[in-house]
């Protein structure tokens, strides 16, 4: 028993230790390469002559070793271990597609096929599976702000006072599970639907199996969001969310709450009027400016759930005279009849 249980700690680990090479994952060695590549381009444009001193401001261990930082590591690899216990008790993105795919037979049983060069409807898909793929994950981020139940969850995120590449994974377990279900769920409607319309013809433009998009994203530097490296894109921040725009969403300013939402196009934070720019020169605190912000590990992974059922609770006594009014009204029709 005790013997399996470590089999399995250790092929956990060893599965963490191969992903941070693959460059499927956004962390992955190769895209911390680039990120840094990207830096020193960035640095020695912004700061001609003074490239060494901010290097070594980048390396600063008073980031890299703040308390902060060191929690990002601890959460990384402990929501590892609680993802290999609850991701084979989710529906997976390949379970969820054949369900729909059958279920859409039934829906529409009238099967329309539509005729397209190959080399087509790869472009469609990797264009299509990208736009919903980042609008989900637009959607479910602002939906983490505005929902003071889901809130209770993500502010593990925003708690972060210093920003490493490493507090992409600062994040409560229920905010994994809800971003893997999400996952799965735009998988299953792009595949049920283009398979529906284009049968045997479906696939990825892919660069080492990883989506053309996510690639280019990933290369140019997506690791620097999470950093104190301030690359901001100037006039394209209307277009793509630079690394500046995210760290001025992590700033614990009341005028920078609730902005830039989005992951790679910020079509849909201007489209939702949480767009704000970025300026190279912003010097921002980060964190929520609560008391959670100096919270131990255990508070960061408990409270959360008690924050969660607070606000549960206080939305349902808010509800109270209407639950109650409709109580009321079914009853009195009821004896009425
Ligand atoms: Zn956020
Ligand atoms: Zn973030």
């Amino acid at each position: 028993m005790f013997m399996t249980y470590l089999e399995w700690l250790l092929a956990v680990l060893q599965q963490t230790l191969a992903d941070l090479q693959s460059v499927q994952k956004r962390v992955s060695i190769w895209y911390l390469v680039s990120a840094f590549i990207v830096a020193v381009v960035f640095y020695a444009w912004r700061y001609p002559g003074k490239l060494k001193p901010q290097l070594i401001q980048l390396f600063s261990p008073s980031v890299w070793w703040h308390r902060s930082a060191r929690h990002d590591y601890v959460i990384f690899f402990f929501n590892r271990f609680v993802m290999a216990l609850l991701s084979p008790r989710l529906p997976s993105g390949v379970l969820l597609t054949t369900w729909l795919y059958y279920q859409s037979q039934n829906w529409f049983p009238y099967s329309v096929e539509l005729s397209l060069p190959t080399a087509y409807v790869i472009a469609l898909f990797t264009l299509c599976y990208f736009l919903l793929d980042d609008f989900s994950r637009f959607y479910l981020h602002r939906m983490l702000h505005k929902w003071p139940v889901l809130w209770a969850f993500h502010r593990v995120h925003h708690s972060a006072k210093v920003l490493t590449p490493m507090t992409v994974f600062r994040t409560h377990p229920v905010e994994g599970v809800l971003f893997f279900l999400r996952s799965a769920l735009v998988q299953a409607i792009c595949i049920t639907f283009f398979v529906s319309l284009f049968p045997g013809q479906v696939s990825l433009y892919t660069v080492w199996g990883v989506s053309v998009f996510t690639f280019v994203f990933n290369v140019l530097g997506a690791n620097l969001r999470h950093s104190h490296v301030v690359l901001s894109y100037g006039r394209w921040e209307k277009w793509l969310i630079s690394p500046a725009q995210h760290q001025r969403h992590h700033s614990s300013a009341i005028e920078d709450y609730d902005c830039n939402f989005g992951v790679v196009l910020a079509l849909w934070d201007r489209w939702f009027g949480s767009w704000k720019q970025a300026d190279w020169r912003q010097k921002l605190v980060f964190g929520t400016n609560t008391r959670f912000d100096s919270k131990g590990l255990f508070a960061m992974y408990v409270e959360p759930f008690q924050y969660a059922l607070e606000s549960l609770k206080r939305r349902l006594f808010s509800k109270m005279p209407a639950i109650i009014m409709i109580l009321v009204s079914t009853t009195s029709l009821f004896y009425a009849n």
